[in-house]
This record gives structure tokens, sequence and C-alpha cells, in this order.
């Protein structure tokens, strides 16, 4: 029994293929610069005996099919998937699933349909997800293909948290609402917060906390997400490697007037040139903590803004969850950097949280608990494994069809 996860982007193809109940992986790969004629494809994969093969082609990859192509012929090649009738089903991330999916569900023309009526919220993601579940479908017509959405796990938050203060009939007519992202990975941390914990998931107050090169937080009370700071787009809320996240929104119309900027130079500016990278030069947060620890100024200060935000939200998040049982670092940074861990938490004493700086320090795979004895709430650092989350509901949803 395998299932077979993808994450088609616009120029990638991300593949991973798992096994069995306990969805152990049995190989992945990447494929990039698909349809970049000007260059040959960048292909890594993985097998089960856990050897890295860097592929390098020398022609390019031109579209998504052929990229379906060259992955089926690799895993073959390696053996893992001798042949596509090995497989019970195929989950694809699909990152915009509006009001429509509360939860991952079939593929069906019916379901292809309204992934396409939501291109106006994704117009980068939507699309290139729906490339890969067109051709995969074509590949393996009779295997189950499931969609898993980004946004579904916050479809729970309730109104008076997804709606902006605007005229209502923007909510009505078009939808202006926050729906958050990063789905799959706070469902899959708070889980396995749960676990490690040894107590229901429907007891406990989470906050998760998914710092990758873009930054979410999710208040989860009860197992449902009540709030999540990124909003109508993947732009809002903390400051992100290139994204600006939370500003004050006259600044646009300011920029606009004063600066003559259009729309697209706006978008350009708050998503590419904004946030870690606005502030020091850099997006890397390992090169910005090295160059802060070095001294370096704007470093500090891109690092500092960070962590304040940060800060902020886990205030807010207590706030609005009444309290909380547990706070999960995870994503990139999350599960790497002690000192956005150290200095995100520093002066939450008063709120009951401590973290215990040598624990924080150490670096090891599995979950790590980084809080003092003395502290109210945990705080974890969980890996996030959003393909086997994907792989995990995938099969859910073939048992239950
Ligand atoms: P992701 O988008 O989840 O892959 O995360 C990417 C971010 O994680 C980048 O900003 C990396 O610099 C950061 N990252 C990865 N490893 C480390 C590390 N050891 N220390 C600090 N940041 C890291």
């Amino acid at each position: 029994m395998k299932i077979l996860v993808l994450n088609s982007g616009s120029s990638s193809l991300k593949f991973q293929l798992f096994m069995g109940r306990d969805l152990s992986v049995l190989a992945s790969g990447l494929i990039e610069q698909i349809g970049n004629v000007q260059s040959a494809a960048q292909l890594s994969f993985v097998d089960s005996s856990g050897l890295e093969k860097e592929l390098k082609r020398s022609e390019s990859v031109a579209d998504h099919r052929e990229a379906i192509m060259v992955m089926a012929d690799m895993l073959r090649e390696s053996g893992v998937l001798v042949d596509t009738s090995e497989l019970v089903g195929v989950g694809h991330r699909v990152v915009h699933g509006g009001e429509a999916f509360h939860q991952p569900v079939r593929i069906d023309e019916t379901v292809i349909v309204a992934i396409e009526a939501l291109i106006p919220l994704a117009p980068l993601h939507n699309p290139a997800n729906l490339m890969g579940i067109r051709v995969a479908m074509e590949h393996v017509a009779n295997i189950p293909q499931v969609a898993v959405f980004d946004t579904a796990f916050h479809q729970s938050i309730p109104e008076h948290a997804y709606l902006y203060a605007l005229p209502y009939a923007l909510y009505e007519e078009q939808k202006i609402r926050r729906y958050g992202f990063h789905g799959t990975s706070h469902s899959y941390v708070a889980q396995q917060a749960a676990l490690y914990l040894d107590r229901p998931l429907e007891d406990l107050h989470i906050i998760t906390l998914h710092l990758g090169n873009g930054a979410s937080a999710a208040a989860i009370r009860n197992g449902k997400c009540i709030d999540t700071s990124m909003g109508l787009t993947p732009l809002e809320g903390l400051v992100m490697g290139t994204r600006s996240g939370d500003l004050d929104p006259a600044i646009l119309f300011y920029l606009g007037r004063e600066n003559d900027l259009d729309m697209d130079a706006l978008d350009t500016l708050l998503n590419k040139e904004s946030g870690l990278k606005g502030i020091c030069g850099e997006n890397d947060m390992r090169t910005i903590s090295e160059a802060a620890g070095q001294g370096d100024k704007q470093s500090r200060l891109a690092l500092a803004m960070f962590c304040y935000r940060l800060k902020k939200y886990i205030g807010a998040y207590i706030a609005a969850l009444g309290g909380v049982d547990c706070i999960v670092f995870t994503g990139g940074i999350g599960e790497n950097s002690a000192i956005v861990r150290q200095l995100s938490c520093q002066g939450l004493e008063w709120l009951g949280l401590s973290l215990d700086e040598d624990k924080n320090n150490i670096r090891q795979q599995e979950i790590l608990e980084i809080q003092a004895p003395d502290s109210r709430a945990s705080l974890l650092v969980i890996p996030t494994d959003e393909e086997y989350e994907i792989a995990r509901q995938t099969l859910q949803v073939i048992n239950n069809s």
C-alpha cells in the first residue's frame, strides 16, 4: 500500500512516496526550474536507503507533464514504485480552499472547478497546484486523488476573528476575510504536541508558531483553530523573510501617491523586498543570526523586529485563548534558531512562560522540551512534516470514501 504526495509549485514539483499504515518514507524528491528553457532542471532524489542522489539533467524539463514522467522514471528505476497500480492514492497540496473546503476531499470535476474558482484568491499557487492535479489525474486516472488544503484547518476560526472591519458587503460579495495558511503544519504539530504531552488535543490550549521563510502563528483551542496571523493572503502577520507582515495600510496610499508606485510595484515591495530582507538585506535567518552575533547593526535590528512581532502575537493569542498549555516552535527557524526562541519568550515570565536556556540550546531531531521547571506552559520544538500529514489525511479520506 503506497501513497504519493505531490506539492506542485509554479516551476517546481516536490514529491514524497509513503508506504504502509505507519506511512514510512520510501522516497522523496524535488524537480526545480520546470519550464525554464535556458537552464537545466535541478533534480534531487532520496530513496529509502537515505542515499541522496543529486541528479543534474543536461536538458530542461518543459512542463509539469514531463516532470511527472521524470518523477515516475526515478521511482521506477530505484525500485520503490515499479508499477503505479501499487498506489492506493495520490495526495495533493492545494494552497487555497477558500470557504468551500473545511477538510481534505476526494478530487472530482466539481472539486477542480471549485479550486479553479478560487484562483483570484491565490493567483500564484492554485493554478500551479491544479496543474499537478490535472497531470496526475491523466497519468494515474484510476487511482483516487485527494486535495489537502493549507487553509482548511483555519476554517474553524469564528466570524469575529476572521472578518476585517471593512464594509460587510466586501465579505458577502467578494469573500474578503482572513483565511490563514500553513494549516497542514499547524494541525500536524498541534497533534504531535498532544501526543507528546500525553493529553487529549481536545483538552489543550496551544499556540503553534510556524517560522520558516514564510511565517505564521495559530491559536488552537481544544483542537480547533480560533485565530491565525496570515490573512486573505500570506502577507499579513509576522515579519517574514521578504514579506512585511502587519503594517498600517495607509502606508500603501502614501507610497502610491508620493512615490508614484502602482499596484504591482507595491505588491513586489511588500512581498519580495520587505521583511528581514528589507531591514538588513538578507532573508536567511542563519546568516542574519551570525551577522547579528558579530555586531552587525542592521542584522541585530532585523532579528529584534522578528522576535518582537512574534512575542506580540504570543501575548495576543494567550489573551484570545484565555491561557495557554503549550507553545510549539516549528519550521526552519522555529526548529533551528535558539536565539529566536529565546528572544521571543523573553519577558513573558509574567504570563507564566519561562524558557530554560540550556535546554533551548540542545539540537536534536526529535521533539525538544525547552521550558524551565517553573514554567506554567510547555514550550516545545517540534519538526513539522507537511508531506506526512498530507499522506495521513489522504489515507483517511480514501478509507472513509
Ligand atoms: P523553511 O521555509 O521552513 O524551510 O525555513 C527557512 C528558514 O529557516 C530560513 O530563514 C533559514 O535561514 C532558517 N534556518 C534553517 N536552519 C537554520 C539554523 N540552523 N539556524 C537559524 N535559522 C535556520
